[in-house]
């Protein structure tokens, strides 16, 4: 309805620090809120209303209070008292595993339609049009409805530094009394430490199941010592057990902005190519003209890997 104009977001913390995809949507909602002519609306959970002076892109903050430690239980019942409260036009979730959690349940309880998978949003006339990648962003898909809808922003789809302006918005106490449900949080596991953070390499040479075995792995190591490089690979890598986790670029990878990244035998399926698009340089090479590793690669060699390896090795020394 057009009583409707306020965006609310709902923010993400961890440890004490509020996630990126937070200053994401902070910055997306406060541009839609002028649109509407309404009020960005941050959501905070636990103790963070300490520090809602980060969260100046927001006009107001509420806190629902509670535990730091996130449970999808009861912060879905405290987001639907918000929402049945105040409202808003728009719920901004991530398209994350809190995200996810959230917006379905809210969407079915409070009859409202969820929007998941969004990269793109924006407010004309009375509706809102929302673009969402469908099929691991094989393609985009335009959703047109009008408000209410709870929407689910995919990670690195706005600029966070819009949305990282400090202030002092005007903080609401907004505490739910939920009983207690059937779902306790036990522990945080963290990933391992891992040897190598890629995110902060400047060349990669990533090596995908083109590779063959395991053994061929030292070519790509003796490759990336001549670079001085460090090493990354796609999914199947890992999953074979071949290279820890830590290495993985893409969907359910890492996400990396290398100067140099070297592809070697990746085909360039989606959930890769979301995590390595960023790179200044992308060069590969795969003996297959038609992969598609070559439709994002700034520069590409139709050959074999190992010839290429051993030559630049070669080269390089
Ligand atoms: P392949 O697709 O098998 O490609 C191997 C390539 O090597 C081929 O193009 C071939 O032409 C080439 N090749 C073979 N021999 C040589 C040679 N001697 N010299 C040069 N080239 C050669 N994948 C990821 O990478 N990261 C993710 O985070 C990720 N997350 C996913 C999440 C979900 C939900 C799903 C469904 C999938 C995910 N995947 C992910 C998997 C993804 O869909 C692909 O299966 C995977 O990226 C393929 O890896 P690849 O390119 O190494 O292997």
């Amino acid at each position: 309805s057009l009583s409707m104009k306020n965006i609310l977001v709902v923010t993400e913390h961890l440890k004490g620090e509020f996630q990126e995809i937070t200053f994401e949507m902070l910055g997306k909602g406060r541009e839609l809120a002028a649109d509407l002519g309404g009020q960005c609306i941050a959501l905070v959970f636990g103790n963070m209303k300490s520090k809602a002076d980060l969260l100046g892109a927001a006009d107001r903050v509420v806190s629902i209070g509670g535990n730091d430690d996130y449970n999808p239980e009861t912060c879905t019942a405290a987001v639907k008292a918000v929402v049945r409260a105040k409202t808003p036009a728009v719920v901004l979730v991530g398209n994350t595993s809190m995200g996810m959690d959230i917006a379905a349940p809210l969407g079915t309880a409070l009859a409202i339609p969820v929007v998941a998978y969004c990269n793109d949003l924006k407010a004309q006339g009375d509706s809102l049009i929302i673009t969402s990648q469908q099929y691991g962003g094989k393609i985009n898909v335009e959703t047109v409805t009008p408000p209410p809808v709870v929407i689910s922003i995919l990670p690195g789809s706005f600029n966070p530094e819009k949305g990282q302006i400090p202030g002092s918005p005007e903080v609401e106490d907004f505490p739910v009394e939920i009983g207690a449900g059937k779902v306790r949080f036990k522990k945080l596991i963290e990933p391992e430490a891992a040897e190598v953070d890629i995110t902060q390499s400047e060349i990669l040479v990533a090596i995908g199941r083109g590779i063959g075995n395991r053994d061929n792995i030292e070519i790509a190591r003796e490759l990336a010592r001549a670079l001085g490089a460090d090493i990354a690979c796609s999914r199947p890598l890992v999953d074979a057990g071949w290279l820890p986790k830590a290495h993985q670029v893409g969907k359910s990878g890492m996400k990396v902005k290398p100067r140099v990244y070297l592809a070697l035998g990746i085909s360039g399926a989606p959930e890769h190519v979301e995590g390595m698009k960023n790179a200044a340089t992308i060069i590969a090479v795969n003996t297959d003209k038609n992969a598609p590793i070559f439709d994002v690669a700034h520069y590409g060699m139709v050959d074999d890997l190992f010839a290429v390896c051993e030559e630049l090795i070669n080269e390089l020394k």
